[in-house]
């Protein structure tokens, strides 16, 4: 599993559990090069979701690059992980019961600024500034290189 923070791509599992009431494993991982801590989680996949991204291309849901945004935005707040991991199934599992399985890139943004914005106003702001160039750019790698930046300005 690739580093989140550096790319480096022998990383190493700490530690395996279940995780909420057993649908999923989560992985805590160590990357030796950066020192970076992360999360991974294995579970069922119920329905194959599609993004439609702006330029009308498409692309297999991600919930890892949703999970990594999500955590660069709420980098460093004092919010329980737990407290993230829930919200971040919560939102999947709302995307899952849209009732649509092809889902526009702009739905799963707006539901996770609502989201965000229930839960943490600074990590709303976060996301919500860096999201009105993500809409133009449409490009997720840029997405996560602007919010990164943000992020870590605060230390
Ligand atoms: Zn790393």
């Amino acid at each position: 599993m690739r580093c989140p923070f550096c790319g480096n791509i022998d990383t190493q599992v700490k530690d395996s559990r279940p995780a909420e009431d057993h649908v999923s494993i989560r992985r805590r991982r160590f990357c030796p090069a950066c020192g970076g801590r992360f999360t991974t989680y294995e579970r069922v996949q119920l329905r194959d979701l599609v993004v439609i991204k702006s330029s009308g291309r498409r692309e297999d849901f991600d919930r890892g690059k949703l999970e990594r945004s999500i955590r660069i935005a709420m980098q460093k707040r004092p919010i329980n992980p737990e407290r993230i991991d829930q919200m971040i199934s919560g939102i999947v599992r709302r995307l899952e019961s849209l009732g649509d399985t092809d889902i526009p890139s702009k739905v799963i943004g707006e539901i996770v600024m609502e989201t965000l914005a229930r839960i943490d106003t600074v990590s709303y702001v976060r996301f919500a500034s860096v999201y009105k160039n993500f809409q133009a750019a449409d490009d997720f790698d840029k997405f996560v290189s602007e919010l990164r930046p943000a992020a870590s300005s605060e230390e």
